[in-house]
């Protein structure tokens, strides 16, 4: 399966993925993960992505196509994968169309999860994670059986920089502006679902499996 996650910040994609790949054991691929980890070591990536990550915008195109070209090609990859925040751009987009055309890759769907904005800013400032896994939580919609310690690893929970309340407005119009319009695009090459995802997590996830039967 060769799945494309959309949907605004805190919309439930990573929450999603983690799912997913319990399930079909396929790599994800999520341009977020892969610029914190960079930022984590300090690396050149780390240090450019995060100026535009700090103030809730997004990394320039050349940057982002650029490790998704490198992710992708990856022979882990090769038999299916869950994409989780790219594209975010037209340039994105096209770009990506250029990539799987050039690895023979048709993709099984693009899964949209729709949640409100109003939903979003509680859903994303209350968003922790863990520092040694990466399982994610919310303090009132998915808590950890102890507070502030990861239930599946005994890792400490943290706060991720951009998820405070003054850069998730700025997350929100980045997403209105550049990657709502992305929905057309697929809707365009018949790919598209859409997903309510403001119903409960285990729901959303019956629904995104729902929605791919009989595509893979
Ligand atoms: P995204 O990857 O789209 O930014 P996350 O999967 O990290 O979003 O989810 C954002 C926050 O919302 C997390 O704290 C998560 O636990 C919580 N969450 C995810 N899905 C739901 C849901 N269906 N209902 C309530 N809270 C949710
Ligand atoms: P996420 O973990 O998907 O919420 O992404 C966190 C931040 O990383 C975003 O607010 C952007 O600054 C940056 N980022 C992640 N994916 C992309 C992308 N596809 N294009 C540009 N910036 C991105």
């Amino acid at each position: 399966m060769y799945i494309l996650l959309m949907g605004p910040p805190g919309a439930g994609k990573g929450t999603q993925a983690e799912k997913l790949i319990n399930e079909f054991k396929i790599p994800h691929i999520s341009t977020g993960d892969m610029f914190r980890a960079a930022v984590k070591q300090g690396t050149e990536l780390g240090k450019e992505a995060k100026k535009y990550m700090d103030a809730g915008g997004l990394v320039p195109d050349v940057v982002t196509i650029g490790i998704v070209r490198e992710g992708l090609a990856k022979p882990e990859c090769a038999n299916g994968f869950i994409l989780d925040g790219f594209p975010r751009t037209e340039e994105q987009a096209v770009a990506l169309d250029g990539i799987l055309k050039d690895l023979g890759i048709k993709l099984t769907g693009v899964v949209n999860i729709v949640v409100p904005d109003a939903e979003l800013v509680g859903r994303v400032t209350g968003r922790r994670i863990c520092k040694a896994c990466g399982a994610t939580y919310h303090v009132s919609f998915n808590p950890s059986k102890v507070e502030d310690v990861c239930d599946k690893c005994g890792g400490n929970l943290y706060q991720r920089d951009d998820d405070k309340e003054a850069t998730v407005k700025n997350r929100l119009e980045a997403y209105h502006s550049q990657t709502e319009p992305l929905i057309e695009y697929y809707k365009k090459q018949g790919v598209y679902k859409e997903i309510n995802g403001l119903q409960a997590i285990d729901k959303v996830y019956a629904d995104v499996k729902d929605s791919l039967a009989g595509n893979n």
